[in-house]
């Protein structure tokens, strides 16, 4: 018998949890019934500063009354605010901004093919990771190491080169026997292929390569930056500067925002007429990302998150410690991930039952993304929530 059609008029694209959330405080949100749950998720790295926050609000209620939207047009002078604001924090030179995570890829990717233009190489190709996440427009799936996100969407866009993560001897080969390579691709955690990190060695050793090819060393910071891993961005642990660095997600604590931030290598390669989007930099979103960093700065949050994360990770290790199943826990600050020996997509509802909101990714990956906001007391509680939890699974109860 063929499933019933539920009764919506939303396109089936997610499997969704039974409840819906209305409103949310700090860490907490509450769904509908008014049961509260405690926001280890920030719907996927993205409310960086929680829910409701204090002095988030009022700026964009204040921004809400002023003006949305305006096109780009005009001048824009929030854009130039936001954007000295990233490269101050970066190093970085120059940003664009648009709407969403796979927008900021997208261009990313266009520029790395303009830049070999630029310099007579026809068909420019890109070196892309296994496991790798960049989205689901056609170009960025087909830069996604993921079979499942690219199946039936074929034919995939060319000029994508794959390679396994922190091996450097497989970039070194493919730089040997293609000429046409102009840029390396990836994430520095990867988030949706299971929380793996880049080695800070193998980031700088592609550094090095990259500056000897003269190709652009492109770091999807879509998930891992603002702050997350204890550091603006997960790169600066390697003390070394990308030429561009796609982001998005927690840029505007839930106002959907990207950007491209690059480097001198890159900032000259689009003019005028190539590139652009209606929503992009539109003032309400530049007034979000604006108050988040500065609210990320005041409070320092990111000396928070590292704080927090480590609190949560080790204090995890301790109540699993001689647990079987649980293989390794991964990540760094605010973006771990706890890899079980079985597929745990269970956890999902189980966890939101005891009042937890957590993530299962790459199905055997348990993803912690908490707001930056997160205080000791609530990461212990993540940890009092999630042990036994786990603990009960791997038992079979
Ligand atoms: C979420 C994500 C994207 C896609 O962002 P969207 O806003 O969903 O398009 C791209 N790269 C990484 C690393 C991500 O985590």
């Amino acid at each position: 018998m063929p499933a019933p059609t539920p009764a919506t008029h939303v396109m089936n694209t997610y499997g969704r949890l039974p409840f819906a959330l209305s409103h949310g405080r700090g860490c907490r949100v509450w769904d509908t019934e008014g049961r509260e749950y405690l926001d280890a998720l920030a719907g996927i790295a993205v409310s960086t500063l929680g829910h409701g926050h204090p002095k988030l609000v009022p700026a964009l209620q204040d921004q809400v009354s002023k003006l949305i939207h305006c096109s780009n047009y005009y001048q824009m002078p929030l854009q130039e605010q936001l954007a000295a604001a990233l490269c101050e924090v970066s190093g970085l030179s120059s940003v664009f901004f648009c709407n969403s995570g796979l927008e900021a890829n997208e261009g990313a990717i266009k520029i790395a093919r303009k830049y070999g233009h630029d310099r007579g190489i026809e068909r420019p190709e890109i070196i892309v990771y296994e496991a790798a996440f960049h989205g689901r427009s056609i170009a960025t799936l087909s830069a996604t190491g993921n079979p499942k996100v690219q199946q039936g969407f074929e034919p995939l866009v060319e000029g994508f080169v794959r390679v396994p993560l922190n091996d450097i001897g497989a970039v070194r080969e493919v730089a040997h026997r293609n000429p046409n390579v102009v840029a390396v691709f990836l994430e520095v955690i990867q988030g949706e292929g299971g929380i793996n990190p880049t080695r800070a060695e193998y980031l700088r050793e592609l550094r090095r390569l990259c500056d000897e090819k003269h190709w652009l060393l492109m770091l999807d910071e879509v998930q891992c930056g603002m702050g997350r891993t204890g550091k603006w961005f997960a790169h600066q642990w390697a003390g070394i500067v990308p030429d561009v660095m796609p982001m998005a997600k927690g840029l505007a604590s839930g106002v959907p925002v990207g950007a491209i931030v690059v480097g001198p290598k890159a900032r000259d390669v689009f003019g005028p007429g190539n590139h652009g989007t209606t929503f992009g930099g539109n003032p309400l979103a530049m007034r979000a990302g604006i108050e988040t960093m500065r609210i990320v700065a005041e409070d320092r949050l990111i000396d928070n998150a590292a704080a927090v994360g480590e609190r949560i990770r080790s204090g995890l290790q301790r109540e699993w410690s001689g647990v079987k199943g649980v293989v390794e826990i991964r990540g760094q600050g605010l973006m771990l991930g706890i890899e079980l020996d079985r597929p745990c997509g269970d956890l999902l509802l189980r966890a939101a039952k005891a009042g937890l909101l957590i993530s299962v990714t790459a199905e055997r990956v348990i993803r912690l993304l908490p707001p930056l906001i997160m205080t000791p007391a609530e990461g212990d509680e993540v940890v009092r929530i999630l042990a036994p939890l786990v603990r009960d699974f791997l038992a079979g109860r």
